[in-house]
């Protein structure tokens, strides 16, 4: 199976408006992929619309949220269900900044629904790190049944290396490196865990302009962990221009 396990949708602000749930699933099965999952800055709250849209599309969907914990670290959070990941989403909210977004700095957030329709402007900001730790957000996405990735561990912010040197023992269960990163210089560097690469994709034409590989029986959380505890994935060429 081909999947591409981190794409943002217009809720996160720094996305592109076009990327309505519908878009994206539409993008991703075009591109032939066989999974994607949705993962905005500290919020499922899309999720419901990308669960319908990827049905109407024929493409399997996982549902997650970026997590930027409290050391500016940018971590993903994956799991089977909407409701598990709209559980992680309230412990994240209580945990944000006590601020409303500012449109004009950040970027809209829409929540929408399956047909493109605006819900709701999110007004918690989505821009900035909360306050739960690594340690405490992987504790927590255990809890609820899901998987734990260290995002981008090449890039030179909001990464586990750049920011804390080193990946942190007992937290994740894979990590990912961005779309350009080069396997040959970052696989020594990945500390024995299994890797993904992900596209990141904040605008429709990003989606799965990478991916990455596996032998699963289905795309699920569970078979995804049974595929990083064989380090069994596969990782699409690097894109090497934009
Ligand atoms: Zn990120
Ligand atoms: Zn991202």
């Amino acid at each position: 199976m081909k999947f591409d396990l981190h794409i943002h949708s217009c809720l996160s602000p720094c996305a592109s408006l076009e990327m309505s749930p519908a878009e994206i699933a539409r993008r991703a099965a075009a591109a032939g992929l066989d999974g994607f999952a949705l993962t905005d800055h500290q919020s499922a709250r899309n999720c419901p619309a990308i669960a319908e849209c990827a049905r109407r599309a024929e493409i399997a969907c996982l549902f997650g949220l970026e997590v930027q914990t409290a050391e500016e670290v940018h971590t993903l959070a994956l799991f089977d269900t909407v409701d598990q990941a709209l559980a992680l989403t309230d412990w994240v909210y209580t945990a944000l900044p006590k601020r409303v977004n500012d449109p004009e700095t950040f970027g809209d957030q829409p929540v929408v629904t399956a047909d493109d329709d605006i819900v709701e402007l999110e007004w918690r900001i989505l821009a900035m790190g909360c306050r739960r730790t690594i340690p405490e957000t992987a504790a927590k996405v255990r809890e609820l049944g899901g998987l734990y990735l260290a995002a981008h561990i090449d890039r030179t912010n909001f990464s586990v290396l750049s920011g804390l040197g080193s990946i942190p023992d007992g937290c994740f269960d894979a990590v990912e490196l961005s779309r350009t990163a080069d396997a040959a210089t970052w696989l020594p560097r990945a500390d024995g865990f299994a890797v993904v690469r992900s596209s990141d994709a904040h605008n429709p034409d990003d989606v799965a302009r990478v991916w990455t590989e596996a032998d699963l029986p289905a795309f699920t959380v569970g078979a995804l962990r049974d595929a990083f505890s064989r380090k069994a994935t596969r990782l699409s060429p690097r894109l090497t221009a934009f």
